[in-house]
């Protein structure tokens, strides 16, 4: 006979279940819950976008598009991608729907994105972030605003102990072009020394060997020329404006001066919340100024400014969050009780009343349902009960026990 070969699980995705689950949810929620402090609105947008989106937002020399991308055709010979990130796709929808009206556009959004990565301890290739953009503002606010939002969430998620702001400029125009310049100089007077990565860097994306992982680049990295020597007052001045409002809103920041995004649309603000409790994988929250990207994809010259946060990465940081608690579990006994339970449990439910019935086994095995589940309440029908049009509300952990009458019950367990 022919084995039947179990579907696998793809590789690099996941099935999120049980505490596990708690955590994910408990990351959405808070984020939700922050967004609305700081009045960011909510968005949704489409999974999948034109592979254009993409390719002409982040660059086609970035490892997100030349190695990372879903791309198919679909049945109508149309390409299209999985989404790698949110900005491209939000900055999309900012042109195609109108949004400029709006601005300056502040919004949140969450879901999952797709990356082609080697898949390892927090680093999937179907992943969730939590996203917030701000749009249309040039203001160094906006900046401090995200940030502040940042921060808040990752210390009301209670993980801000150990995870510290890295943070950097990239000037303006004139300053990166100035800065570039001497970077070019002075990656060309190590060429001999660099990888093989680094010298393709070096023709496409000089900046990114400024981050270079490899231990060859290092030093070459280290001892190259800092932005500093090259910002032009007005670049200065929209630091000293952002650091100054992190100082104010009592948000602790480091200098990073190595913190680079290759991209030439990206404009002053740089930043990165950084760990060393996840391993490799360790920046749980990045982003920055995007200034050039919305005049990239071929809108108007629009400010912009945002970030990104890995949801595995903040719930692998959390505490163990509480189980879910529920309020009662309904124990029945008997055919008669397990008929009378139905509508006991539909009421109680339809009251705001969150309870789970336990209707297998032995009375026993039903009560540890209940104990198992961390239900503050049980509640005993039995035939006694029933005949008397009660319920026996046992109090869980206290061991005390009340007859309820069965129209009073909502009202007992509020
Ligand atoms: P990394 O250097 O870890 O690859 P990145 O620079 O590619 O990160 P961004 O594009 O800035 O990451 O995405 C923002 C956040 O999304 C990251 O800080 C991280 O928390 C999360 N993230 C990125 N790639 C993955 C992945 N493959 N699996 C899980 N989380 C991820
Ligand atoms: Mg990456």
């Amino acid at each position: 006979m022919a084995r039947i070969e179990t579907p696998r699980r793809v590789r690099g995705t996941q099935d999120i279940f049980g505490d596990e689950q708690r955590r994910f949810a408990h990351v959405l929620a808070t984020f939700e819950r922050v967004r609305a402090l700081y009045c960011f609105q909510r968005i949704d947008i489409p999974v999948f976008e034109s592979t254009a989106v993409f390719a002409r937002s982040l660059g086609e020399t970035t490892d997100v598009v030349s190695k990372e991308m879903y791309s198919f055709e679909d049945r109508g010979g149309d390409s299209l991608t999985l989404r790698p990130e949110f900005t491209a796709g939000i900055a999309r929808a900012y042109l195609t729907e109108g949004w400029q009206q709006f601005a300056p556009l502040k919004i949140t959004t969450s879901g999952p994105v797709f990356r082609y990565e080697r898949p390892q301890k927090g680093r999937f290739r179907q992943f969730h972030q939590i996203d917030a953009e701000v749009i249309g503002a040039a203001e160094p606010a906006a900046d401090v605003e995200l940030l502040v939002l940042a921060d808040q969430l990752l210390r009301e998620l209670g993980i801000a102990e150990g995870v510290t702001l890295q943070l950097n400029t990239l000037g303006d125009a004139a300053t990166r072009e100035a800065w570039r310049a001497a970077l070019v100089a002075h990656f060309e007077a190590h060429r001999g020394e660099l990888s093989e990565d680094s010298l393709t860097r070096l023709e496409k994306n000089p900046m990114r060997i400024l981050d270079s992982k490899d231990p060859k680049d290092r030093p070459i990295a280290d001892s190259a020329p800092d932005i500093d020597a090259y910002l032009t007052p007005e670049a200065r001045a929209f630091f000293d404006a952002v650091t100054a409002g992190l100082d104010a809103a009592g948000v602790a920041w480091e200098r990073n001066a190595r913190l680079v995004r290759g991209l030439d649309y990206y404009r002053h603000t740089a930043f990165e919340f950084v760990t060393d409790r996840l391993g490799a994988q360790g920046t749980v929250l990045a982003g920055g100024r995007y200034d050039g990207l919305i005049g990239s994809l071929g809108g108007p010259e629009t400010a912009g400014v945002g970030w990104a946060a890995g949801v595995e990465r903040l719930a692998m940081l959390l505490d163990e969050p509480a189980a879910a608690a529920i309020d009662a579990v309904v124990v029945p006994m008997g055919a008669d009780a397990e008929a009378r339970a139905t509508g006991i449990v539909a009421d109680l439910r339809r009251a705001g009343v969150a309870v789970e019935m336990a209707y297998k086994g032995k009375m026993k095995a039903r009560m540890a349902k209940a104990d198992a589940l961390g239900a503050r309440f049980a509640i005993i029908l039995g035939d006694d009960e029933l005949a008397k049009g009660v319920a026996a509300v046992k109090t869980l952990g206290a061991g005390t026990q009340v007859e309820v009458a069965f129209a009073d019950l909502a009202e007992a367990l509020r």
